[in-house]
């Protein structure tokens, strides 16, 4: 049996918490299952880098922040490769490079394109305790690069695809998938099991227990996830397979994700190509624009507003003052965030959206933008009353039951 384990920053956050990730391996390993570990950089230090290059510029070059980030997996891998050898345990860390991972050249947010897993295979086929450093790999010219942040997910999943393991755990300082942020609602309650689908709405709206992509992977190669706790041994949540009895629950989870800004271009030309334009020049960025607002034009004039995290928020308004020529005025608001409910028992039932506005009404809570899709609702609203917003959530779909 092979496992592909991935501990996350707080996991490996200490050297006390890395001896304790040798001890949980050592644990699996006495049970016999091969064992692929993939880390994460200790909690903090990928902060603590992006700090550093920023004492220099607000913009470094992202084919250097690439090289300096990386090099945070690379000390957790090699330290618990060496704690494990230390306790007698044939262990060989590997950087991403090495572990034959290669990516595209979009320097800090590289998609994998291939893995070569015949040095990994060759490691386990010796018995070694294989140890991968997250988060990172290399383009076809050899260049480190980056897969966004919390990408060390993305490293295991993909890994376990690659490897055909039996199943990939994700480990953190939460015992599975909340109904929402446990940190922020106390009365969440642990699910069972998450389809895939839910998971990655739930991920992509700012639930940070998982990263986005690779629950999308996870997906796409059928990769049998658990979310864990290094900590405990509790059960964990199982991401899998949408069935039949979970359509059956309305809502499974909310979230709240403050890391949003929102920019309005007032006074635009109302024109056919001005939102291609627009649109275009920032996804040449690689800027993710996330809700859009067009209101109907009035004598040749509309405003536009869209939303981007707050880390694209400067790039964002560098690009617009490119289109200057082509609105009146532009304004920006840090001081928002995002709600958003997730269901697939949405597909087979209405009135879950106007719940929601309900509640947010009854909380005298202004919505300023909406967006939906067939499994989730979400809202921009003041950022004030972003967790307010989510405990009323919570309450009103009955998540705490
Ligand atoms: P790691 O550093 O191990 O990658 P993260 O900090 O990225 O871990 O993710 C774990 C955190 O995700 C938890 O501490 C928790 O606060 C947060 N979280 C947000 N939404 C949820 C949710 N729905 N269920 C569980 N945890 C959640
Ligand atoms: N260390 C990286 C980050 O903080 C990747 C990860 O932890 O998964 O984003
Ligand atoms: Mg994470």
């Amino acid at each position: 049996m092979l496992i592909v384990q991935k501990y996350g920053g707080t996991s490996v956050g200490s050297l006390e918490r890395i001896e304790n990730v040798a001890n949980r391996v050592i644990k699996a390993r006495s049970e016999g299952k091969d064992l692929v570990v993939v880390v994460s950089a200790m909690s903090g230090e990928t902060n603590k880098l992006i700090e550093y290059a920023h004492h220099f510029t607000t913009m470094p070059s992202k084919r250097e922040m690439d090289i300096l980030l990386s090099s945070g997996e690379r000390v957790t891998a090699s330290l618990l490769a060496i704690a494990l050898q230390a306790k007698g345990y044939d262990a060989i860390a590997l950087t991403g490079r090495q572990a034959g991972i290669v990516t595209d050249s979009i320097y800090t947010y590289a998609r994998i394109e291939s893995i070569d897993n015949t040095k990994m295979r060759q490691e386990i086929r010796n018995g070694k305790i294989v140890i991968v450093a997250g988060f990172q790999g290399i383009d076809a010219l050899g260049n480190v690069t980056t897969l966004g942040r919390g990408g060390s997910d993305l490293s295991a999943v993909a890994i376990a695809g690659a490897l055909e393991a039996d199943a990939c755990e994700i480990y953190s300082d939460v015992d599975g998938i909340y109904t929402t942020d446990p940190r922020i609602e106390p009365h969440a309650k642990k699910l069972d099991t998450i389809s895939y689908d839910e998971m990655l709405e739930l991920s992509s709206l700012g639930a940070k227990v998982l990263q986005n992509r690779s629950v999308e992977l996870a997906k796409k190669l059928g990769v049998k996830l658990y979310a864990k706790s290094s900590f405990s041994d509790n059960e964990g949540t199982l991401i899998t397979q949408e069935s039949e009895n979970m359509e059956a629950v309305l809502v499974s989870g909310v979230v709240l994700d403050k890391n949003q800004s929102r920019v309005t271009l007032r006074g635009v030309q109302d024109r056919p190509g001005i939102a291609a334009e627009i649109f275009t020049a920032l996804a040449e960025r690689q800027i993710v624009v996330d809700m859009i607002i067009q209101n109907v034009g009035t004598d040749g004039l509309t405003n536009l507003g869209f939303t981007v995290t707050q880390s694209d928020l400067e790039e964002a308004k560098q690009l617009m003052e490119s289109f200057k020529d082509e609105f009146g005025a532009m304004d920006f608001d840090n001081e928002v965030c995002k709600v958003s409910v997730v269901g697939v028992g949405m597909k087979s039932h209405s009135g879950v959206a106007a719940t929601a506005f309900t509640q947010m009404a009854k909380n005298g809570i202004n919505i300023q933008m909406i967006s939906t899709s067939e499994i989730k609702v979400s809202m921009i609203i003041d950022a004030k009353y972003g967790e307010l917003a989510l405990r009323e959530l919570h309450k009103v779909y009955e998540l705490d039951k």
